[in-house]
């Protein structure tokens, strides 16, 4: 069966942030097809008035909640978290989807693309790298930065065997 990924994007993310990114990820996983759903509206339920900052969790039920076969990615300009870190780039779940903000990613396409590359790979099934490799956890904005855009050549053989 064909495998589509579903990008669904806030109002804010503009054309020029997410230009080649279909392309990369047809490249990089294996999908046979990408959708884009533009200004799609944020639930207002996931938003937390006191840490001013979307709940990641809550944020990645409403996109699965939205798609009903392949993968689904959101994108959303606003800062995320999970309960236990300050913030997140984004999350993921293994075979359902990611969630990815581009809030600190310094409106810059590359970066985008290498944290939306990690949060997939986590939906590939691919756990964090200690080699130099684009699954090396960051904890901070610096460290991102740092590290290389690409699988190293451990998960990137296990991603060719992973099947969804
Ligand atoms: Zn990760
Ligand atoms: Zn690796």
């Amino acid at each position: 069966m064909p495998l589509c990924l579903k990008i669904m994007l806030d109002p804010d993310i503009s054309q020029t942030l997410i230009s080649g990114l279909d392309n990369h990820l047809m490249d990089v996983f294996p999908f046979d097809k990408v959708d884009v759903k533009k200004s799609v509206q944020l639930p207002s339920s996931c938003w937390n008035a006191n840490r001013r900052q979307y709940d990641a969790n809550c944020l990645l039920a409403f996109a699965s909640s939205h798609n009903s076969t392949g993968i689904v990615l959101l994108i959303i300009s606003k800062d995320t978290y999970v309960p236990e870190l300050n913030f997140v780039f984004g999350i993921a779940l293994t075979g359902v989807g990611a969630v990815v903000s581009v809030y600190r990613l310094e409106d810059d396409p590359e970066f985008l693309q290498k944290e939306i590359t990690h949060e997939l790979g986590h939906v590939f099934g691919l756990k964090h790298c200690s080699l130099p490799c684009v699954m090396t956890f960051s904890n901070s904005v610096w460290e991102a930065r740092l590290k290389t855009s690409i699988f190293c050549e451990k998960c990137w053989g296990q991603l060719e065997q992973e099947e969804l």
